[in-house]
């Protein structure tokens, strides 16, 4: 894989870069965030490991710039210094892929980046989606919910995308996580983060929540407002 990395710390920064260089990868860093935001535009990389607190512009706002302005789409796997949740939805609502909390395992973020990079290559549906009032286009990565546009981030749009195939049908959560993560081990708590922010998305946008809790099983879409 081509790899980028953005991180100020030096010492995280050449473990990182050594030990994905001795995998076989082709690895290109910056320390600060406005060379990597450059970096990550010029040229195509299959994943980009993103450190949060970085000198010039941070993660955040390096993010959110990269999906937002420039469109770009390469899986950002971000590294988080502090575990609490709010830090966690910020990230994927700027358009972060996963998250890594330091201090972490070289063999882990490896493995993570594999994940990342495995599931952007494997989209494959193009026909529009519909279920009562709500729209999917996969080919445009559009959604549209009682005529308003809904402007998701990647995974809620997947997830979204899941189960909008099959509407009204109970989806497990270990199937949905199955659906839009992969085979890697992910917590409850990252599926949880994301149904909210698809939930509040889509409250916004239609007026009410498309979307129902199954207690003890998983969720379903509804194809009409609940009365
Ligand atoms: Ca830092």
């Amino acid at each position: 894989m081509r790899i980028l990395i953005i991180e100020d710390d030096r010492s995280i920064a050449t473990n990182l870069y050594d030990f994905l260089s001795a995998g076989g990868h082709a690895v290109d860093a910056a320390a600060d965030g406005v060379t990597g935001l450059h970096l990550a535009i010029a040229q195509p990389f299959d994943a980009i490991v993103l450190d949060i607190g970085l000198p010039g512009m941070d993660g955040m706002k390096l993010c959110s710039r990269l999906r937002v302005e420039a469109q770009v789409d390469t899986p950002v796997l971000m590294l988080t210094a502090r575990d609490t949740l709010q830090d966690k939805l910020r990230g994927f609502e700027q358009g972060a892929d996963d998250y890594l909390v330091k201090p972490f395992a070289l063999k882990e973020v490896e493995a993570r980046l594999r994940a990342l990079y495995k599931r952007s290559n494997g989209r494959v549906t193009s026909k529009l989606l519909v279920a009562g009032d709500l729209t999917l286009d996969p080919r445009m990565l559009d959604v549209r919910f009682a005529g308003a546009a809904v402007k998701l981030a990647p995974k809620c749009f997947r997830l979204l995308e899941a189960m909008i195939a099959d509407p009204g049908r109970v989806f497990a959560r270990a199937e949905l996580e199955r659906a839009v993560w992969g085979d890697t081990q992910e917590t409850s708590d990252t599926l949880r983060s994301h149904m909210h922010l698809l939930r509040r998305a889509l409250l916004d946008a239609g007026h009410y929540d498309p979307v129902q809790t199954v207690h003890g099983l998983g969720y379903r879409l509804l194809t009409r407002a609940p009365t």
